[in-house]
Protein backbone atom coordinates (compact mmCIF):
# COMPACT_ATOMS: atom_id res chain seq x y z
CA UNK A 1 0.00 0.00 0.00
CA UNK A 2 1.40 3.43 -0.81
CA UNK A 3 -0.14 6.89 -0.40
CA UNK A 4 0.52 7.35 -3.84
CA UNK A 5 -2.06 4.86 -5.02
CA UNK A 6 -4.80 6.30 -2.48
CA UNK A 7 -7.41 8.31 -3.81
CA UNK A 8 -8.02 11.44 -1.33
CA UNK A 9 -11.10 9.68 -0.39
CA UNK A 10 -10.13 6.42 -0.07
CA UNK A 11 -7.55 8.12 2.49
CA UNK A 12 -10.40 9.63 4.46
CA UNK A 13 -12.83 6.91 4.58
CA UNK A 14 -9.91 4.44 5.86
CA UNK A 15 -9.84 4.81 9.41
CA UNK A 16 -5.54 5.15 9.86
CA UNK A 17 -3.52 2.89 11.60
CA UNK A 18 -1.54 4.12 14.44
CA UNK A 19 1.93 4.12 14.81
CA UNK A 20 4.18 6.28 17.15
CA UNK A 21 7.80 6.89 16.75
CA UNK A 22 10.24 7.61 19.26
CA UNK A 23 12.67 9.97 18.83
CA UNK A 24 12.90 12.59 16.04
CA UNK A 25 16.25 12.50 14.45
CA UNK A 26 17.50 11.48 11.23
CA UNK A 27 16.10 7.93 11.71
CA UNK A 28 12.74 8.61 13.57
CA UNK A 29 11.93 11.98 10.98
CA UNK A 30 12.67 9.00 8.33
CA UNK A 31 10.34 6.29 9.84
CA UNK A 32 7.28 8.54 10.15
CA UNK A 33 7.95 9.67 6.85
CA UNK A 34 7.74 6.32 5.25
CA UNK A 35 4.70 5.12 7.48
CA UNK A 36 2.70 8.30 7.02
CA UNK A 37 3.71 8.05 2.94
CA UNK A 38 2.17 4.30 3.52
CA UNK A 39 -1.10 5.94 5.06
CA UNK A 40 -0.75 5.14 8.83
CA UNK A 41 -1.50 7.95 11.18
CA UNK A 42 1.59 8.69 13.10
CA UNK A 43 2.68 10.28 16.80
CA UNK A 44 6.20 11.21 16.70
CA UNK A 45 7.37 12.04 19.74
CA UNK A 46 10.97 13.69 21.01
CA UNK A 47 11.58 14.85 24.24
CA UNK A 48 13.26 18.40 22.70
CA UNK A 49 10.80 20.23 20.49
CA UNK A 50 13.61 22.07 18.47
CA UNK A 51 14.04 18.48 16.84
CA UNK A 52 10.40 18.19 16.28
CA UNK A 53 10.59 21.71 14.30
CA UNK A 54 13.63 20.04 12.44
CA UNK A 55 11.89 16.89 11.57
CA UNK A 56 8.82 18.90 10.22
CA UNK A 57 11.31 20.64 8.15
CA UNK A 58 13.14 17.84 6.49
CA UNK A 59 10.09 15.49 6.61
CA UNK A 60 8.27 18.56 3.98
CA UNK A 61 11.68 19.22 2.30
CA UNK A 62 11.93 15.11 1.44
CA UNK A 63 8.02 15.21 0.53
CA UNK A 64 8.79 17.81 -1.67
CA UNK A 65 11.87 16.30 -3.25
CA UNK A 66 9.26 13.20 -3.92
CA UNK A 67 7.01 14.96 -5.80
CA UNK A 68 9.61 16.70 -7.92
CA UNK A 69 10.71 13.06 -8.82
CA UNK A 70 7.11 12.16 -9.83
CA UNK A 71 7.09 9.95 -7.19
CA UNK A 72 4.24 11.08 -5.41
CA UNK A 73 1.46 13.64 -6.21
CA UNK A 74 1.32 16.81 -4.28
CA UNK A 75 -2.24 16.01 -2.48
CA UNK A 76 -0.35 13.04 -1.23
CA UNK A 77 2.40 14.47 0.11
CA UNK A 78 0.13 16.79 1.76
CA UNK A 79 -2.15 14.03 3.42
CA UNK A 80 1.41 12.51 4.74
CA UNK A 81 2.79 15.47 6.19
CA UNK A 82 -0.99 15.89 7.66
CA UNK A 83 -0.88 12.10 9.35
CA UNK A 84 1.89 13.14 10.95
CA UNK A 85 1.36 14.23 15.04
CA UNK A 86 4.31 16.15 16.19
CA UNK A 87 4.67 15.96 20.20
CA UNK A 88 6.52 16.14 22.75
CA UNK A 89 3.98 14.68 24.93
CA UNK A 90 3.87 11.08 24.99
CA UNK A 91 0.61 10.59 25.73
CA UNK A 92 -0.31 10.14 21.96
CA UNK A 93 0.91 7.09 22.26
CA UNK A 94 -1.72 5.20 24.36
CA UNK A 95 -3.58 4.35 20.89
CA UNK A 96 -1.25 2.76 18.69
CA UNK A 97 -0.11 -0.61 17.48
CA UNK A 98 3.35 -0.76 17.23
CA UNK A 99 5.81 1.86 18.52
CA UNK A 100 9.31 2.44 16.75
CA UNK A 101 12.30 3.78 19.02
CA UNK A 102 14.36 5.65 17.43
CA UNK A 103 15.97 7.25 20.14
CA UNK A 104 20.06 7.89 20.57
CA UNK A 105 21.83 5.05 20.79
CA UNK A 106 22.27 4.15 24.60
CA UNK A 107 21.31 1.17 26.22
CA UNK A 108 19.90 2.61 29.57
CA UNK A 109 18.50 5.42 27.82
CA UNK A 110 16.47 2.76 25.67
CA UNK A 111 15.80 0.74 28.77
CA UNK A 112 14.11 3.68 30.00
CA UNK A 113 11.98 4.74 26.93
CA UNK A 114 11.02 0.66 26.71
CA UNK A 115 9.76 0.38 30.15
CA UNK A 116 7.53 3.63 29.90
CA UNK A 117 6.17 2.93 26.57
CA UNK A 118 5.34 -0.81 27.72
CA UNK A 119 3.37 1.14 30.42
CA UNK A 120 1.48 3.24 28.02
CA UNK A 121 0.96 1.54 24.88
CA UNK A 122 -2.12 -0.69 24.67
CA UNK A 123 -1.91 -4.37 25.55
CA UNK A 124 -1.21 -6.28 22.25
CA UNK A 125 0.60 -3.41 20.86
CA UNK A 126 4.07 -4.57 19.74
CA UNK A 127 7.24 -2.55 20.83
CA UNK A 128 10.00 -2.15 18.07
CA UNK A 129 13.36 -0.70 18.26
CA UNK A 130 15.48 0.81 15.38
CA UNK A 131 18.56 0.00 17.07
CA UNK A 132 21.91 -0.27 15.26
CA UNK A 133 23.44 -2.96 17.54
CA UNK A 134 21.64 -3.08 21.36
CA UNK A 135 20.38 -6.49 22.00
CA UNK A 136 17.07 -6.95 21.80
CA UNK A 137 16.56 -9.49 24.32
CA UNK A 138 17.83 -7.19 26.74
CA UNK A 139 15.14 -4.74 25.91
CA UNK A 140 12.49 -6.92 25.73
CA UNK A 141 13.45 -8.67 29.12
CA UNK A 142 12.94 -4.87 30.48
CA UNK A 143 9.35 -4.92 29.87
CA UNK A 144 6.25 -7.03 30.65
CA UNK A 145 5.43 -7.99 27.34
CA UNK A 146 8.61 -9.69 25.83
CA UNK A 147 7.14 -11.34 23.16
CA UNK A 148 5.72 -8.39 21.91
CA UNK A 149 8.92 -6.81 21.54
CA UNK A 150 11.31 -6.80 18.28
CA UNK A 151 13.88 -4.67 15.79
CA UNK A 152 13.20 -3.17 13.63
CA UNK A 153 16.03 -2.20 11.67
CA UNK A 154 15.64 0.69 8.92
CA UNK A 155 18.41 2.42 6.90
CA UNK A 156 19.48 5.73 6.06
CA UNK A 157 18.37 7.49 4.18
CA UNK A 158 14.74 5.68 5.21
CA UNK A 159 12.36 7.06 2.45
CA UNK A 160 15.22 5.47 -0.32
CA UNK A 161 16.70 2.80 1.40
CA UNK A 162 14.83 -1.07 0.67
CA UNK A 163 16.02 -2.84 3.63
CA UNK A 164 14.72 -3.53 6.96
CA UNK A 165 16.64 -5.87 9.22
CA UNK A 166 14.05 -7.51 11.09
CA UNK A 167 15.73 -8.97 14.26
CA UNK A 168 14.04 -11.53 16.67
CA UNK A 169 14.62 -11.29 20.32
CA UNK A 170 14.97 -14.26 21.99
CA UNK A 171 11.55 -14.20 23.26
CA UNK A 172 10.09 -12.64 20.23
CA UNK A 173 6.98 -14.36 19.23
CA UNK A 174 5.72 -15.59 15.71
CA UNK A 175 2.78 -13.29 15.82
CA UNK A 176 5.01 -10.13 16.13
CA UNK A 177 7.35 -10.92 13.34
CA UNK A 178 4.63 -11.69 11.26
CA UNK A 179 3.01 -8.92 11.93
CA UNK A 180 5.91 -6.46 11.50
CA UNK A 181 6.99 -8.45 7.89
CA UNK A 182 3.84 -7.14 7.13
CA UNK A 183 4.11 -3.72 8.16
CA UNK A 184 7.29 -3.69 6.81
CA UNK A 185 6.24 -4.96 3.28
CA UNK A 186 3.14 -2.67 3.71
CA UNK A 187 6.10 0.38 3.15
CA UNK A 188 7.36 -1.03 0.20
CA UNK A 189 10.55 -2.00 1.88
CA UNK A 190 12.17 -5.36 1.92
CA UNK A 191 12.72 -7.26 5.14
CA UNK A 192 15.21 -9.58 5.93
CA UNK A 193 14.96 -11.86 9.24
CA UNK A 194 18.04 -11.97 11.20
CA UNK A 195 18.67 -13.12 14.77
CA UNK A 196 19.87 -11.47 17.61
CA UNK A 197 23.77 -10.64 18.07
CA UNK A 198 25.53 -7.35 18.88
CA UNK A 199 25.34 -5.58 15.61
CA UNK A 200 23.28 -7.90 14.25
CA UNK A 201 24.36 -8.67 10.21
CA UNK A 202 24.69 -4.98 8.96
CA UNK A 203 26.71 -3.18 12.13
CA UNK A 204 28.76 -6.34 12.65
CA UNK A 205 30.51 -6.22 8.99
CA UNK A 206 29.88 -2.20 8.24
CA UNK A 207 31.61 -0.80 11.13
CA UNK A 208 34.89 -2.64 11.50
CA UNK A 209 35.19 -1.52 7.50
CA UNK A 210 34.53 2.41 8.92
CA UNK A 211 36.95 1.69 11.64
CA UNK A 212 39.71 0.35 9.40
CA UNK A 213 39.09 3.00 7.01
CA UNK A 214 39.50 5.14 9.87
CA UNK A 215 42.69 3.83 11.45
CA UNK A 216 43.82 3.84 7.68
CA UNK A 217 43.58 7.98 7.92
CA UNK A 218 44.63 8.13 11.41
CA UNK A 219 48.19 6.35 10.51
CA UNK A 220 48.59 8.51 7.39
CA UNK A 221 48.28 5.50 4.80
CA UNK A 222 46.01 7.45 3.33
CA UNK A 223 44.14 10.73 3.00
CA UNK A 224 40.31 10.29 3.10
CA UNK A 225 39.30 10.63 -0.07
CA UNK A 226 42.31 7.95 -1.42
CA UNK A 227 40.28 5.50 1.11
CA UNK A 228 36.57 6.21 -0.12
CA UNK A 229 38.51 6.35 -3.63
CA UNK A 230 39.21 3.21 -3.54
CA UNK A 231 36.04 1.53 -1.97
CA UNK A 232 34.29 3.27 -4.92
CA UNK A 233 36.78 2.72 -7.88
CA UNK A 234 38.21 -0.63 -6.73
CA UNK A 235 34.81 -2.69 -5.13
CA UNK A 236 31.54 -0.41 -6.79
CA UNK A 237 30.66 1.10 -3.51
CA UNK A 238 28.14 3.81 -4.21
CA UNK A 239 29.96 6.02 -1.60
CA UNK A 240 33.38 5.23 0.16
CA UNK A 241 33.20 4.24 4.32
CA UNK A 242 34.25 7.53 5.21
CA UNK A 243 31.59 9.47 3.34
CA UNK A 244 29.36 6.17 4.25
CA UNK A 245 30.28 7.46 8.36
CA UNK A 246 29.64 11.05 8.03
CA UNK A 247 26.28 10.25 6.86
CA UNK A 248 25.68 8.15 9.55
CA UNK A 249 27.26 10.24 12.21
CA UNK A 250 30.28 9.86 13.82
CA UNK A 251 29.08 9.81 17.08
CA UNK A 252 26.23 7.05 16.23
CA UNK A 253 29.48 4.89 14.81
CA UNK A 254 31.17 5.48 17.93
CA UNK A 255 28.43 3.95 19.74
CA UNK A 256 27.86 1.19 17.93
CA UNK A 257 31.45 0.09 18.20
CA UNK A 258 31.83 0.46 21.50
CA UNK A 259 28.13 -2.03 21.88
CA UNK A 260 30.22 -4.29 19.52
CA UNK A 261 33.49 -4.71 21.43
CA UNK A 262 31.42 -5.18 24.89
CA UNK A 263 28.83 -7.36 23.60
CA UNK A 264 31.32 -9.76 21.80
CA UNK A 265 34.23 -9.34 23.91
CA UNK A 266 36.65 -8.69 21.60
CA UNK A 267 39.11 -5.91 20.88
CA UNK A 268 38.86 -6.04 17.72
CA UNK A 269 35.54 -3.51 17.73
CA UNK A 270 37.93 -0.91 19.77
CA UNK A 271 37.23 2.50 18.12
CA UNK A 272 39.83 4.06 16.21
CA UNK A 273 41.31 7.07 18.52
CA UNK A 274 40.78 9.59 15.50
CA UNK A 275 36.68 8.54 15.64
CA UNK A 276 36.72 9.17 19.19
CA UNK A 277 38.12 12.40 19.04
CA UNK A 278 36.55 13.80 16.41
CA UNK A 279 33.19 12.90 18.43
CA UNK A 280 34.62 15.21 21.14
CA UNK A 281 35.17 17.78 18.91
CA UNK A 282 31.64 17.68 17.89
CA UNK A 283 32.80 16.80 14.08
CA UNK A 284 29.68 14.02 13.93
CA UNK A 285 29.62 13.82 10.07
CA UNK A 286 27.02 15.61 7.98
CA UNK A 287 24.30 16.35 10.75
CA UNK A 288 26.70 18.86 12.47
CA UNK A 289 28.35 20.05 8.89
CA UNK A 290 31.64 18.62 9.62
CA UNK A 291 33.16 14.80 9.70
CA UNK A 292 35.72 13.83 7.41
CA UNK A 293 34.69 16.27 5.07
CA UNK A 294 33.19 19.72 5.75
CA UNK A 295 29.32 20.47 4.67
CA UNK A 296 29.04 24.39 4.44
CA UNK A 297 26.27 24.69 3.60
CA UNK A 298 23.48 22.65 5.73
CA UNK A 299 24.30 22.01 9.49
CA UNK A 300 22.09 19.05 8.71
CA UNK A 301 22.06 18.09 5.05
CA UNK A 302 21.28 14.39 6.44
CA UNK A 303 17.89 15.31 6.94
CA UNK A 304 17.22 17.27 3.79
CA UNK A 305 18.34 14.65 1.28
P1 LIG B 1 19.85 11.30 16.15
O1 LIG B 1 20.88 11.76 17.11
O2 LIG B 1 19.73 11.97 14.83
O3 LIG B 1 18.40 11.36 16.84
C1 LIG B 1 18.14 10.85 18.14
C2 LIG B 1 16.91 11.57 18.66
O4 LIG B 1 16.47 10.93 19.88
C3 LIG B 1 17.17 13.05 19.02
O5 LIG B 1 16.23 13.84 18.33
C4 LIG B 1 16.95 13.10 20.53
O6 LIG B 1 16.38 14.34 20.96
C5 LIG B 1 15.96 11.94 20.71
N1 LIG B 1 15.85 11.45 22.08
C6 LIG B 1 16.85 11.25 22.99
N2 LIG B 1 16.31 10.79 24.14
C7 LIG B 1 14.97 10.67 23.94
C8 LIG B 1 13.87 10.25 24.76
N3 LIG B 1 14.05 9.86 26.02
N4 LIG B 1 12.63 10.26 24.22
C9 LIG B 1 12.43 10.69 22.94
N5 LIG B 1 13.43 11.10 22.13
C10 LIG B 1 14.67 11.10 22.63
O7 LIG B 1 20.10 9.71 16.00
P2 LIG B 1 19.72 8.77 14.76
O8 LIG B 1 20.86 8.73 13.80
O9 LIG B 1 18.34 9.12 14.28
O10 LIG B 1 19.71 7.35 15.48
C11 LIG B 1 18.57 6.91 16.20
C12 LIG B 1 18.63 5.41 16.36
O11 LIG B 1 18.65 4.81 15.05
C13 LIG B 1 19.88 4.89 17.06
O12 LIG B 1 19.53 3.77 17.82
C14 LIG B 1 20.80 4.53 15.91
O13 LIG B 1 21.75 3.54 16.28
C15 LIG B 1 19.79 3.98 14.92
N6 LIG B 1 20.21 3.99 13.50
C16 LIG B 1 20.89 5.05 12.99
C17 LIG B 1 21.23 5.04 11.63
C18 LIG B 1 21.95 6.21 11.00
O14 LIG B 1 22.41 6.08 9.86
N7 LIG B 1 22.04 7.35 11.66
C19 LIG B 1 20.89 3.95 10.82
C20 LIG B 1 20.16 2.89 11.38
C21 LIG B 1 19.83 2.92 12.73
Amino acid sequence: MDAANLSPSQAESTPARRIGVVGSGTMGSGIAHVFARSGFAVTLCDVAQPQLDRARQSIAANLAREVRKSKLTEAAAAAALERICFTTDRAGLARVELAVEAATERFELKRQIFVELDALLPEGAILATNTSSISITRLAAATQRPQQVIGMHFFNPVPVMALVEIIRGLQTSAETYATVEALARALDKTPIEVNDAPGFVSNRVLMPLINEAAFAVMEGVATAEAVDAVFQLGMAHPMGPLTLADFIGLDVCVDILRVLQEGHGDPKFRPCPLLVRMVSAGWLGRKTGRGFYTYPDSPRPDQAR
